[in-house]
C-alpha cells in the first residue's frame, strides 16, 4: 500500500489552491523584539515580525523571564505529572488564584493550552449537562468548534455577532434545555468585538448560560487586561471565561475562569483537563508574573493603541483597504489565495517584512488577507518601511484600493 501516495494526493490539492502552509523558520531575538533573526535561504538574516499574537512584547518581559529562570532553578524543568498524579505544583494554584481574581471569578482552572481548555470544557459541558444545547457564534474559533463536536449533544449556530438571531433560536428551544452561549469578544481574523451587554441580556431571558473566549483581548482590555467583559462591566454576569496565557501574556497555556462548582466539575470531569501533563511550574509562574504586570502597567496597552492607530491611518493615507474595526486587529484584504502569499513572500524576501498569509480553512475562500499586529515595540520607522513596502506593491500588483 502506497501511503505516501494517498498523503501527497491530498497535499496537491492544498497545493493547486494556494493555500498550502509554509511556516517561516525565525529566532526570536529577546530584546530585540519584533526582530528576529531568519533561517530561510531566500529571506534576510533579520525580519520584522508584524504578526506575533506575542500583543505587547511579554514574552521578552524581563520580569516574566526572571521568574521563569528562577522557578526552573527552583523546581526543575517540568511538572512531573499530570495535575492529579503528583504534578500539581504550588505556582499552579498561585497562578489559577491570579486567574480566578484578573476576572473576578471564585475559581479557575488551568491547561495546557487556550485550545484544551476550549476542547475539553465545552465538551464536558455540552456531554454532561442535562439537555444541554450549544448556541454556538458562527465564526467561532475551531477549538470551541471542535469541543462541541465532541460533546455530541444538540448544537445550534446563530448569525455573527447577531443578538436578534440568538433571541430567536433560544426561543424556538424547549424550556427543558440547558442553554449554552458560546462566543468570542474579540473576532481574531476580521477584529471585529461582540455586543457583549445585547447577548448577555439576551442569555439571562432565556436563562442560558454564557461562555466567553477572551483569548484575543485577555491583557489588551480592561483597566486590568481582564479582556472586554472587564471593560464593560460584564464579567459577573458571564457563567464562564476563557483565556489563553499565549498570546498577550507572552507564556504558554490557557484556562477558564467560573465558579467553584464549574471549575470543580471540569476538573473532575475533563479528560482533557485530567490525562495530561502539568504544565511546567517555570511556565505558570511566568505567566502570574506577566499577569500582575499588565494589571498594573497600563503604558504596554497605550502604546500599542497608538500604534494600531497610526499604522491603520498611514494605510488610509495610502488607498490600502483594511477592514475596519475597534480592536488592535488590522486585516488587510487581498482576497485571493495566490496572491495573498506572493505578497507575504515578496514583503519577507525583498523588505524583511514578515506577515503570514491568512488563507482557506482559518477565513472563508475569497477572504484572504495579511493580518498585521502592531504592537508597544513597532517603531514609527517600521511602520513607514510597512506601509512604503506595500504601496509599492500594491502599484506591481495591481490589486484594488478601494475600501474592502
Ligand atoms: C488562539 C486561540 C485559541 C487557542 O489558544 P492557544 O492558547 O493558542 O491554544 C482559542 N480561541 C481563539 C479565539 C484563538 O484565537
Amino acid at each position: 500500500m502506497d501511503f505516501d501516495g494517498l498523503f501527497n494526493e491530498q497535499l496537491d490539492v492544498l497545493k493547486d489552491e494556494g493555500n498550502y502552509r509554509i511556516f517561516a523558520e525565525l529566532e526570536r531575538r529577546c530584546g530585540a523584539f519584533p526582530r528576529a533573526r531568519s533561517h530561510d535561504d531566500d529571506a534576510p538574516d533579520e525580519v520584522t515580525v508584524w504578526c506575533s499574537n506575542d500583543y505587547l512584547g511579554m514574552g521578552q518581559n524581563t520580569e516574566v523571564r526572571a521568574a521563569m529562570k528562577r522557578v526552573i532553578d527552583e523546581c526543575g524543568a517540568g511538572a512531573g505529572g499530570t495535575r492529579n498524579i503528583s504534578g500539581t505544583n504550588h505556582h499552579h494554584k498561585v497562578l489559577e488564584a491570579e486567574l480566578a481574581d484578573l476576572h473576578g471569578k471564585e475559581s479557575a482552572l488551568l491547561f495546557t493550552s487556550g485550545y484544551v481548555s476550549n476542547w475539553a470544557a465545552l465538551s464536558t459541558l455540552g456531554a454532561r449537562l442535562p439537555d444541554a444545547v450549544i448556541l454556538s457564534d458562527e465564526l467561532n474559533h475551531a477549538s470551541m468548534i471542535e469541543g462541541m463536536r465532541h460533546a455530541r449533544c444538540q448544537k445550534v449556530i446563530w448569525k455573527h455577532n447577531d443578538p436578534e438571531d440568538l433571541d430567536r433560536k433560544l426561543t424556538a428551544l424547549p424550556s427543558n434545555a440547558t442553554k449554552i452561549v458560546a462566543f468570542e469578544s474579540v473576532y481574531s481574523m476580521d477584529g471585529d468585538i461582540c455586543p457583549m451587554q445585547e447577548i448577555v441580556e439576551v442569555a439571562e431571558k432565556h436563562g442560558a448560560m454564557t461562555y466567553l473566549d477572551e483569548v484575543h483581548a485577555v491583557g489588551l482590555y480592561g483597566p486590568r487586561g481582564g479582556g472586554i467583559s472587564e471593560r464593560e462591566g460584564l464579567a459577573d454576569r458571564i457563567t464562564l471565561i476563557e483565556g489563553t496565557l499565549g498570546k498577550a501574556y507572552g507564556v504558554v497555556g490557557g484556562y477558564i475562569t467560573g465558579s467553584e462548582a464549574l471549575c470543580d466539575f471540569v476538573r473532575s470531569f475533563a479528560s482533557g483537563f485530567i490525562f495530561t501533563t502539568a504544565l511546567p511550574p517555570a511556565v505558570a509562574a511566568g505567566a502570574t508574573t506577566s499577569i500582575r504586570h499588565l494589571k498594573a502597567s497600563s503604558a504596554e496597552r497605550k502604546r500599542q493603541r497608538e500604534q494600531v492607530a497610526k499604522l491603520r491611518a498611514a494605510l488610509d493615507r495610502e488607498g490600502i483597504p483594511h477592514l475596519p474595526n475597534p480592536s488592535h486587529i488590522i486585516p488587510v484584504m487581498i482576497k485571493d489565495p495566490v496572491k495573498c502569499r506572493q505578497i507575504a513572500d515578496i514583503l519577507m524576501q525583498d523588505y524583511g517584512i514578515y506577515v503570514q498569509p491568512i488563507n482557506y480553512p482559518t477565513v472563508p475562500k475569497g477572504t484572504e488577507r495579511l493580518r498585521f499586529t502592531p504592537g508597544p515595540l513597532h517603531t514609527d520607522g517600521d511602520i513607514d518601511r510597512l506601509v512604503t513596502a506595500l504601496k509599492t506593491l500594491w502599484k506591481q500588483c495591481a490589486i484594488a484600493h478601494q475600501v474592502a
